[in-house]
């Protein structure tokens, strides 16, 4: 047992940093000691109402394991954990594993902590060449964009154009999935406005909410008047991919605006361990712009002030270092 320094989500914006004690680490897992984890938006429900175990959930980390092959390592952390051995698992969708329903930095232990302790098959080693503010990029941004844009792919043409709403990391991330995949344009819908810039700069267009039919909506904000928005939006045969999440229920109103209309509603989860190397590649390709989206890094001392304003859209994707120089 060890102790480790972890953050306390008490609710109604309040983090406090406590110290806890780490359980070695149980048979077929590895203790990690954190360099980053990135705060998401999916993050903000338990800035505001608490949290029963340590968030985080976007993690990169130093393997800790005197005598196993990664220690030393630079890894990444898959949150799912998963079993390797369900009908799921075999057919390659680990992020859907029908046995072990855990997910890391929800129901057990994240990164806002010094460390903690991960499964083995949960580990993906990162290169060298990938620093370590932009390594958490690869997996909800990219991983859980990329899947996404990959499964409405299998329903759209070629050369489409894409509506982009909300400018958080996930829409964000789109806008740059967007071009690298292949669409032939991308539209943006933002109401905050350093988001918004951000998002222009990227080579998203800006849209108004009036006029145009798109091919593909990717829906990152999780409102229900965006959520509304996208239905409207989507030209007929498209897909709306809902990214953004919600605990509310949606009222959807079905209106002239959609009745006579066919088009597919796509919801996605994450992404399956396999797409990591294609995601790596999605990274390097870009890494220039992926730089841009990292704007802030933050130490348990100014965590909170660092989530007040991601929720108040003046931040893209910023990063907490536990150990950052001079904290
Ligand atoms: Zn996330
Ligand atoms: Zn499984």
């Amino acid at each position: 047992m060890t102790s480790v320094s972890a953050a306390l989500f008490e609710g109604a914006g309040t983090i406090s940093v406590t110290s806890r004690d780490l359980p070695a680490p149980a048979p077929g897992e590895v203790r990690v000691n954190v360099l980053a984890c990135a705060l998401c938006g999916s993050d903000l429900r338990l800035f505001r109402e608490g949290a029963a175990v340590t968030p985080g959930h976007e993690i990169l980390g130093g393997v800790a394991a005197p005598g196993h092959p990664l220690d030393g390592r630079r890894v990444l952390v898959y949150i799912p954990v998963f079993c390797g051995g369900c009908a799921r698992c075999r057919a390659g969708d680990t992020h859907l594993c029908e046995t072990d329903p855990d997910l890391i930095g929800w129901n057990r232990s994240g990164g806002y902590a010094d460390a903690l302790n991960v499964p083995e098959r949960c580990l993906l080693p990162v290169p060298d060449d990938i620093p370590d503010t932009l390594a958490p990029l690869l997996l909800d941004v990219i991983g859980t964009t990329a899947h996404a844009v990959r499964l409405a792919g299998k329903l759209l043409p070629p050369q489409c154009g894409a509506l982009v709403l909300g400018a958080g990391p996930i829409g964000l991330g789109s806008i740059l999935l967007a071009h690298t995949l292949g669409f032939s344009s991308v539209s943006v819908s933002e109401p905050h406005a350093y988001r918004r810039d951000l998002a222009l700069s990227l080579g998203a267009s800006p849209w108004n909410g009036k006029g145009g039919k798109f091919d593909l909506v990717l829906e990152s904000s999780g409102r229900a008047e965006a959520r509304q928005a996208a239905i409207e939006s989507v030209a007929p045969h498209g897909v709306v991919a809902l990214l953004g999440e919600s605990g509310t229920p949606w009222p959807f109103t079905e209106n002239r605006a959609i009745r006579r209309k066919d088009f597919w509603m796509l919801r996605s989860f994450y992404f399956p361990i396999g797409d990591f190397s294609a995601n790596l590649a999605l990274l390097r390709a870009n890494l220039p712009a992926y730089r841009h989206l990292v704007d802030r890094t933050c130490t348990f001392e100014n965590l909170s002030a660092c989530f007040a304003d991601f929720a108040a859209g003046r931040l893209a994707k910023p990063i907490f270092l536990p150990s950052a120089p001079g904290s």
